[in-house]
């Protein structure tokens, strides 16, 4: 999402003659888009902001976005004295005037209001596209507050865009050569609009929008991140087993493997309705492959809770998952329980689960080889006559394929696997 929200602030400051730079140093104006999520991603931006020496000396302005502008606020300028601006999530679309006030005025100019749905449109607006996949952002902020996690608190709640201002993006997209859209939303299943005209329902979820959307000439794939476990509705689910253009890959992040650290969490969800819940979505779609998020050490987890986070995602097999140490986060009521865990058994536990882990990536790799899977060609590889593109399992493909492909999805023959992509061979036409 910051990805993508970056991207929309460069399509913002373009028509006021700003352009994107390579380095800082020579910038005019430097923007953090930061991260408030876990300490480390947080404390980064302070480690930035001491490198942005030169900025200064040269006149330039010095902007924090995102959602440590919102978490931290005037504070920044606090520790950081350099800083020009601050603006949270919400304000991307006020960057103009905020850059024309602080030309205006001394001090700090500040904004951390929210205004989620009015943010969507003046962001999407005269939006270029930038090759053929594209973010499309349809949701934004979260009203579960699992005890570990900032983003209640820096993204306000759930909001949804509406379905004609998403398929008035997306069209637009499709007219400028954009094959594949990934939905975005911290909660993306949480997503509910009006039902397009002509629709028999009063109301859409993702599913249908998922299929509305699949309607659109053009549109060859579609794919959303990222869900909650307890929004996954039947019809999301049915979405998954009937609509091709739906990508079998799903990011359900679950955290924990042990029913008391889930509740302590407040995740809403055991480990066996998860399990269950996977096995449903994976007989609606058998080829699915499933992503997830995990946490080791947050309080009160002990050995055998740990051992449960492994039996689970022996069970659950991953395509792919990522994996955080807990890290305590002011404000959260996480940060205050009793039991945190060291720091040194938090380490060795996410390195024994990382090894799991890479394990059954490297499986899933495996089992992809000798198949010819459909590829959409993004960029040329790292050889000359070489493309890379993405499998539908959002594995990197390397194939030998003239440049006129690009754009396209090109069924290949995976021969051989990587640390992190594909090798793959071209069909032989007359075979
Ligand atoms: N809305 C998404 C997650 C957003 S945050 C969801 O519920 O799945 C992305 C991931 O960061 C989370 O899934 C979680 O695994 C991790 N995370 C969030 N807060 C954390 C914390 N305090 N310490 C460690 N990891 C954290
Ligand atoms: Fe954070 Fe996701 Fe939980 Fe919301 S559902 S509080 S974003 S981890």
């Amino acid at each position: 999402m910051n990805v993508y929200d970056s991207e929309r602030m460069t399509g913002l400051l373009r028509p006021l003659g700003y352009s994107p730079t390579a380095n800082p140093d020579e910038a005019d104006l430097v923007i953090l888009n930061t991260c408030h999520i876990r300490e480390k991603a947080a404390e980064k931006v302070y480690s930035e902001l001491g490198r942005l020496t030169e900025v200064k000396a040269r006149g330039g302005k010095i902007a924090v976005a995102g959602c440590v502008a919102q978490a931290e606020g005037k504070e920044i300028k606090a520790r950081a004295p350099q800083v020009d601006l601050v603006f949270g999530p919400q304000s991307y679309h006020h960057l103009p005037e905020l850059i024309a006030k602080s030309a205006r005025e001394a001090g700090l100019a500040l904004e951390t209001d929210f205004a989620a749905v009015e943010k969507f449109d003046a962001l999407a607006e005269g939006r270029q596209a930038d090759g053929y996949a594209a973010f499309v952002t349809i949701q934004e902020g979260c009203d579960k507050f699992c005890t570990f996690c900032v983003v209640p608190y820096t993204r306000g709640a759930e909001v949804s865009r509406g379905t004609d201002a998403i398929a008035a993006e997306v069209r637009d997209l499709a007219a400028q050569g954009v094959v594949e859209i990934t939905l975005l939303g911290q909660n993306v299943n949480a997503w509910r609009g009006a039902a397009p005209a002509g629709a028999t329902q009063d109301s859409l979820g993702l599913g249908g929008l998922c299929r509305h959307l699949a309607q659109i000439d053009g549109i060859e794939r579609i794919r959303f991140t990222t869900s909650h476990p307890a929004d996954m509705d039947d019809e999301l689910i049915a979405a998954f087993a009937d609509e091709p253009k739906l990508m079998p890959y799903l990011h359900l992040p679950v955290q924990s493997g042990a029913d008391r650290i889930l509740k302590a969490m407040n995740r809403r969800h055991t480990a066996d309705t998860y399990i269950r819940m996977i096995e449903r979505i994976r007989q609606a779609r058998p080829d699915i492959a499933i992503s997830g998020d995990m946490i080791v050490g947050f309080p009160g987890e002990d050995e055998g809770a740990f051992e449960e986070t492994l039996a689970l995602v022996e069970a659950v097999e991953y395509a792919s998952c990522f994996s955080f140490k807990y890290s305590r986060r002011p404000g959260t009521p996480g940060a205050t329980l009793p039991k945190q865990v060291a720091e040194d058994i938090k380490a060795e536990r996410l390195q024994r689960l990382q090894a799991l882990l890479e394990r059954q990536k490297q499986h899933f790799n495996a089992q992809q080889v000798g198949k010819i899977l459909p590829v959409l060609f993004e960029k040329p590889g790292r050889e000359a006559g070489q493309l890379v593109g993405r499998s539908p399992y959002l594995q990197a493909v390397f194939a030998p394929l003239p440049d006129h492909a690009l754009g396209q999805i090109v069924p290949v023959r995976i021969l051989s696997t990587r640390p992190n992509s594909l090798e793959a061979a071209a069909l032989d036409v007359a075979a």
